[in-house]
């Protein structure tokens, strides 16, 4: 595993991407075969196995998922959003998940307006990956802060404040990298997606962490000039 990572940085973005994709493939796919051998067999739990082949498949189809977006840049949808009303409608839909895990989400989006041109999918899609990450960083529970900022060049900056583990200045410069994860049930997609979405926005993430204190990720956008 070590190997591959340091023989990763050598290779190009589409190599990078080809090698992760062949080895996040290859892993699920190695044990549904050994698990369809074994029902085959007639050994052992039946409904255990059909159990973790459908996780395996889930695994492969998020993986796909995920990439089919950097294969489709021109299918964004460029609309009139507003901000506000996006957190909310991520935060409902993850907050459940978020009480689960003892991490409280707290708001302050100011009192005006935060309208951007963007798709509105995409956008969402960023913000869920953020928050994911920040409840993620907080094994023991915590406090996730999304604040609104607008910004004196017609922006606004979307932060994301959690108090969880922070990031080790190693790994900080790997972030986005394909692939790049440090969890168990990670997947390294996430960060390099939706810098790309932004970045498809003309906007830009920025990071700042501090080990065992929490990190946080700014989004900044341009506001809607209509
Ligand atoms: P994944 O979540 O599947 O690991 P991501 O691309 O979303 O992949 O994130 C890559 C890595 O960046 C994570 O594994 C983690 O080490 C680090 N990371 C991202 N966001 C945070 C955060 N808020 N706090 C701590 N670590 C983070
Ligand atoms: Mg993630």
């Amino acid at each position: 595993e070590e190997e591959r990572l340091i023989q990763s940085d050598k290779l190009s973005m589409a190599g990078q991407l080809a090698a992760g994709i062949a080895h996040e493939i290859r892993n699920p796919m190695t044990s549904i075969k050994g698990f369809v051998q074994l029902i085959r067999s007639g050994a052992g739990r039946k409904d255990e196995y059909f159990d973790i082949i459908s996780s395996e498949i889930e695994r492969i189809e998020l993986i796909v998922s995920e990439l089919l977006f950097l294969a489709k840049p021109q299918s964004v949808k460029f609309e009139r959003a507003d901000i506000r009303q996006l957190l909310d409608q991520v935060i409902t839909l993850l907050n459940t998940q978020a009480i689960i895990h003892n991490v409280e989400i707290i708001t302050d989006f100011g009192e005006q307006a935060a309208n951007v041109d963007g798709d509105v999918n995409h956008l969402k899609q960023v913000f869920i990956n953020f928050i994911k990450n920040a409840v993620e960083s907080m094994p023991d529970g915590g406090k996730l802060t999304i604040r609104l900022e607008r910004g004196s060049d017609q922006t606004v900056a979307i932060h994301f404040t959690d108090n969880g583990c922070g990031i080790p200045e190693s790994i900080l410069s790997r972030l986005g990298e394909p692939f790049f994860t440090t969890k168990e049930k990670g997947n390294g997609l996430g960060f390099m997606i939706s810098k790309k979405m932004i970045e498809d926005h003309r906007g830009q993430v920025h990071v700042t962490s501090k080990l065992q204190e929490g990190t946080t990720i700014t989004v900044i956008l341009p506001l809607s000039i209509i």
